[in-house]
């Protein structure tokens, strides 16, 4: 049998230095980030673990392939890349490091209702345009006003923590949580259609899947309050992005400040260029601190994966 120190890891996708340096500090690892997926599948032979993000296709022509392979590690949340049944056929365990960007998502969100509710990219654009539009401005506070959230997991807590700093009246539709759950969050426990009908901000935290692919869409915005101001910082598709705009140009929805989109990058559409629509490129989880808890979080999940110890965050 194989010792520890005899094992090889590849990083095919850049993780924190301090994950690096763990998985170093075990067995030899390769660090190769623009690794080529046909060099890969060629390569791969000889590693007992891969290291991967979004960018590395998982197939399972390589885990075929990767006759020593014991485990996938892949940094962050969402393994859609990663071919799941071919791990599970093959033996291969698959973990990820899920805790560690909730906080960094959960601060975005709480960014994106204050750049709704105080037009803060137009403020800024503005002021560095040589204007001083003090007058036209006249924004909203966070409390007092209703927050729904639909999906309380990880990132739906911490939002529900912060917005009910900030005063706001949290209420939440999550199918899949306790009464309990609910109570302990101080989240006000109501049905999908309650949550559209009564909420000033509605945030999205679900995961994508085929029960909550265009959630929000005509129907659903037609039974939203007049003037309802929408934060997506989940996943692209969770939102029907046509009725989005639809209800923008109609002035039904306010506001809509979205992190995530169908397509990455959109395309460069009226969506995006309607005013009162905040934006910006997917950085939910970028922040120091998330990559570097993401990073270190992965290597020991990874390194007692090889040394077969139990695991926190086990996919397969
Ligand atoms: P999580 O698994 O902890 O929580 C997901 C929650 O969704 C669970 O509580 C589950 O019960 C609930 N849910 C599932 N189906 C639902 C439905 N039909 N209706 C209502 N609730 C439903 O996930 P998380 O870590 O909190 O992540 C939430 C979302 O944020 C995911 O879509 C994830 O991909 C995304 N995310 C985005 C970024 C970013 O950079 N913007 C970073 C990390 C995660």
């Amino acid at each position: 049998m194989m010792s520890d120190s005899q094992k090889k890891i590849l990083i095919a996708d850049a993780i924190a230095s301090v994950g690096v340096r763990k998985l170093e500090s075990f067995c030899k690892t390769d660090c190769d980030y623009s690794i080529a997926p046909s060099t890969l599948v060629e390569n791969i032979r000889e590693y007992n673990a891969l290291i991967v993000r979004s960018r590395t296709k998982v197939t399972s022509e390589l885990i075929e392939r990767g006759r020593k392979l014991e485990v996938i590690g892949r940094c962050g949340v969402g393994v859609d890349n990663i071919d799941i049944e071919a791990c599970r056929n093959n033996g291969v365990l698959v973990v990820n490091s899920p805790l560690a960007s909730s906080i960094a998502v959960g601060e975005l969100t709480i960014g994106l209702m204050l750049s709704l509710a105080r037009r803060l990219p137009y403020c800024d654009k503005e002021v560095k345009s040589g204007n001083w539009p003090k007058s036209d401005v006249r924004g909203y506070e966070l409390n007092g006003k209703t927050l729904g959230l639909i999906a309380i997991g990880r990132i739906g807590t911490e939002v529900a923590r912060l917005a009910n700093a900030f005063g706001m009246r949290v209420i939440g539709y999550d199918p899949y949580i306790s009464d309990e759950r609910f109570r302990e969050l101080n989240v006000i426990a109501v049905s999908y259609d309650e949550l559209l009908m009564q909420s000033d901000y509605i945030s999205l935290h679900a995961p994508f899947t085929e029960e909550t692919k265009n959630m929000i869409d005509v129907d659903a915005i037609n039974m939203m309050k007049d003037g309802v101001r929408i934060i997506c910082a989940a996943r692209g598709g969770l939102i029907d992005e046509n009725a989005l705009l639809q209800n923008l140009e109609s002035g039904k929805i306010a506001g809509t400040a979205l992190d995530v989109f169908e397509q990455e990058p959109p395309n460069a559409s009226k969506l995006i260029g309607h005013p009162n629509v905040v934006v910006t490129p997917h950085i939910g989880a970028q922040t120091v601190e998330a990559q570097d808890r993401a990073g270190i979080d992965l290597a020991n999940e990874v390194v007692a994966a090889l040394k077969g110890e139990s695991l926190r965050w086990r996919i397969v």
